[in-house]
């Protein structure tokens, strides 16, 4: 008998007839004799519209409370998958992620997870249940309820999937794999049959939200191979393992964009030793992950800083950065959205030169300008325009020979 965790997205569970498709599936894979462990999502929308709720009381609500708030959705996806499978004939019992032993740091909304001790989950499985755990969510020692950050419960199922050991573990979602870029923005997208653990990481770190980039660096971690696939369908779908060695014959493996970037600048920044140390500690101790950092030739004696950041957390640098500045005596800061990152991602990179001029000369041929670089050995990201994003990324989808042949 082998031990499967399932994990369901938000469309895959986002209204009542969803719900029951997926109790056929559960179902269906415990009657292929497997005991099962299922991580749900909130319904589609919902995680949104709680925010929403949320900044129509407080402009910058508590952290803890809005952990309290999200944590509904997937608790109620949890009590209407379980009953929907009793519909059926067939036993299944709810945890939310506190009842299923996952234990999480108190960093609010972005938790990550300390341990989890999976012990009435096996007693539930052996009780003949189908076992429905809420995604997303865990609490401290303390019993204060955290949240993962967005797209969380891919975490959640890739942490349970760990710590159960189980024998397979599958992330179901609403495409039928991990695509060459995402299938709703380049259409000649295709799937990808096999992926790095690195390669999925940094297409996710750079904005293909298929999987949340935390979820694939634990997996990375503790080794959790996974399939990622459809819940409409029955295709394959893409395997994430650690890297091989065939993988490096592909230069470039995927395009990613991330549409909720904004450009933070610190102007006229003194220039001397320790000013950027002060700023980007200011900005790591409120959480906030800065991606691509640009530092201007300094005249008169100072410098312009300039970063990027989710837009999620522009309020929050911000608010962080505007004691900072009077402090060091930099002349201001200030924040411009309306900008993408355009990524290309791929193992092969590290063996093959020139993919950096490929990349900026095809740009630059369809008149795409580039406000900010940065590059690691396995990806090279582009901060252009927001209005140019899609566009840059259909032609270096093509350029790079990604598309269907
Ligand atoms: P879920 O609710 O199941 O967690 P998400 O909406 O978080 O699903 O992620 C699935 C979506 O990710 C797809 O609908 C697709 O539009 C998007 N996506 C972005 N980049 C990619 C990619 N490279 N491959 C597949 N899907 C991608
Ligand atoms: N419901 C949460 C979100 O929308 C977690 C998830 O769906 O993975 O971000
Ligand atoms: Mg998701």
């Amino acid at each position: 008998m082998a031990l499967v965790v399932q994990k369901y997205g938000g469309t895959s569970v986002g209204n009542p007839e969803r719900i029951k498709n997926v109790a056929r599936r559960v179902l269906a894979t415990q009657q292929a004799g497997n005991q099962v462990v299922a991580v749900v999502s909130a319904m589609s929308g919902v995680t949104d519209s709680l925010i929403k709720l949320a900044k129509e009381v407080h402009d910058m609500p508590s952290e803890r409370e809005m952990d309290v708030l999200l944590a509904t959705g997937e608790q109620t996806t949890i009590a209407l998958l379980a009953m929907a499978i009793h519909s059926l004939g067939a036993k299944a019992a709810s945890l939310t992620g506190a009842q299923a032993g996952i234990v999480t740091d108190g960093v609010h909304t972005k938790a990550k997870i300390a341990n989890i001790t999976p012990k009435r989950v096996h007693e539930l499985l052996d009780a003949g249940h189908a076992v429905i755990i809420a995604g997303f969510q865990g609490e401290t020692p303390d019993q204060q309820i955290t949240t993962l950050g967005r797209g969380g419960s891919d975490l959640s199922a890739i942490a349970i999937a760990a710590a159960v050991k189980a024998d397979i573990c599958q992330i179901y979602t609403d495409v039928d794999g991990v695509y060459t870029a995402d299938p709703r923005v380049v259409k000649d997208a295709r799937k990808i049959p096999e992926i790095s653990y690195d390669e999925l990481l940094e297409m996710a770190a750079l904005g293909s939200k298929v999987m949340q980039a935390r979820s694939v660096e634990f997996a990375k971690k503790f080794n959790v191979v996974f399939e990622v696939r459809s819940s409409f369908n029955d295709n394959p779908g893409t395997i994430v393992k650690a890297e091989t060695r065939s993988m490096e014959d592909v230069v470039i493996r995927g395009v990613a964009v991330d549409k909720k970037q904004a450009k933070v600048t610190v102007a006229h920044v003194p220039d001397k030793p320790g000013m950027a140390a002060r700023i980007f500690r200011a900005v790591a101790d409120a959480n906030v992950n800065v991606d691509v950092i640009v530092q201007n030739v300094s005249e008169q004696g100072t410098t312009d800083v300039t970063f990027s950041v989710s837009t999620d957390d522009l309020k929050k640098a911000l608010v962080t950065l505007e004691p900072l500045v009077k402090a060091i005596g930099a002349g201001g800061v200030t924040a411009k959205d309306g900008i993408a990152k355009v990524s290309i991602v791929g193992v092969g990179m590290k063996s093959h030169p020139g993919v950096a001029a490929d990349m900026f000369e095809t740009l630059a041929g369809h008149g795409i300008n580039i406000q900010m670089i940065s590059t690691s050995e396995i990806k090279i990201s582009v901060v252009v325009d927001l209005k140019d994003a899609d566009k840059a990324a259909s032609v270096l989808h093509e350029k790079f020979g990604l598309g269907k042949k």
